[in-house]
């Protein structure tokens, strides 16, 4: 069912729609999580007409629902672990990338984060004896890095038939942050029909990060991030997914979080993702991968490498 229009609540005009939208509430459910006070201020409507629009958006937004403890479990039951192929790596994962989680890489350029998403591309399309979820891949580029020959040097080192395996990696590029968003419910409509078991967005922030600049954007690029990962958690969760998604920490200072070796999104996309893995790289072409929040792993570190046969030990 698709969601309402924000002009089909009672109270919205087409202009109120447009004041609304240009403040970044581009759908019901951020409406309905504000406060009057912050979207009177944000829109410049009065207080209680924005109370009552905020009371609207609460009856139409699909807002979700509960669930029994046992439905939860049962889904739960299904997870799937996804290996790299380091030993290292998927130990500091227990055992693998989980399934109805998301996973975010960040580092440095250079750190070894989109290597590390085509290995599990091709990981992904094998079968579970071999730590494979049976599947197929989406990928969504956002920097232009997919490379098809690499994927091709991967498979091969796995013996497995590399156009077999490109066959079922599906590559969009992602053009701006709206048209990023916009591919996740196109691969819920492909997920229908194909069984994703892997998708990968690489770089999660890098348009957020260009498009939404200085202190004034924060708040935008923020609540657009948060979507956008609840949006991608969706996914995993529906289609019993793993979900990889990039940061690069910025080099420069992010308007917000000053501190450089922070990722961008900071506490938004941190909290919405399952597991955190910072990225370096190290001596001999080594690179350290250390876990951190994780709901239910220890923080710790784990070495891999990365080669011309994919990721390592
Ligand atoms: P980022 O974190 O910016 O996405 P990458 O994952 O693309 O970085 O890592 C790039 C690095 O991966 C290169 O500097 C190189 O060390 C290594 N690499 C890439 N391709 C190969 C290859 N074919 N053989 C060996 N190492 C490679
Ligand atoms: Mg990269």
């Amino acid at each position: 069912m698709a969601e309402k229009k924000l002009e089909e609540l009672p109270g919205v005009g087409p202009a109120t729609a447009d004041k609304l939208r240009d403040a970044g509430y581009t759908d019901l459910m951020s409406i309905a999580v504000e406060s009057p006070k912050n979207l009177a201020e944000a829109c410049e409507i009065g207080e209680a007409a924005a109370a009552k629009i905020i009371a609207a958006a609460k009856q139409a937004a699909d807002v979700g629902g509960f669930e029994p403890g046992d439905v939860i479990l049962e889904r739960r039951q299904n997870l799937k672990k996804l290996t790299s192929c380091s030993k290292a790596l998927d130990e500091l994962m227990g055992g693998g990338f989980e399934t109805q989680a998301i996973v975010e890489f960040f580092g440095e350029f250079g750190s070894g984060k989109t290597q590390l998403c085509f290995q599990l591309a091709v990981n992904a399309t094998m079968p579970f004896e071999k730590g494979g979820l049976e599947g197929e891949v989406i990928v969504i580029d956002t920097e232009n890095t997919f490379r098809p020959e690499r994927i091709v040097q991967i498979a091969n080192a796995m013996e497995m038939d590399p156009v077999e395996t490109l066959h079922k990696i599906h590559v969009a590029r992602a053009f701006n942050s709206s048209h990023q968003m916009l591919l996740v419910d196109k691969a819920m409509e492909m997920a229908k029909e194909t069984k994703v078991t892997l998708m990968i967005v690489d770089s999660l922030t890098a348009h957020f990060r260009a498009e939404y600049v200085g202190r004034g954007a924060l708040a935008e690029r923020q609540q657009l991030l948060n979507k956008h990962m609840h949006d991608l958690l969706r996914f995993g969760d529906l289609n019993n997914a793993v979900i990889a998604v990039t940061n690069q920490v910025s080099s420069k200072p992010d308007a917000f979080f000053g501190d450089p070796t922070r990722p961008i999104g900071g506490h938004i996309v941190g909290h919405a993702a399952t597991y955190r893995i910072y990225l370096r790289k190290s001596k001999g072409g080594k690179r350290i991968a250390r876990l951190i929040d994780s709901p239910n792993l220890p923080e710790a570190e784990a070495v891999f490498s990365v080669s011309e046969e994919g990721i390592r030990d």
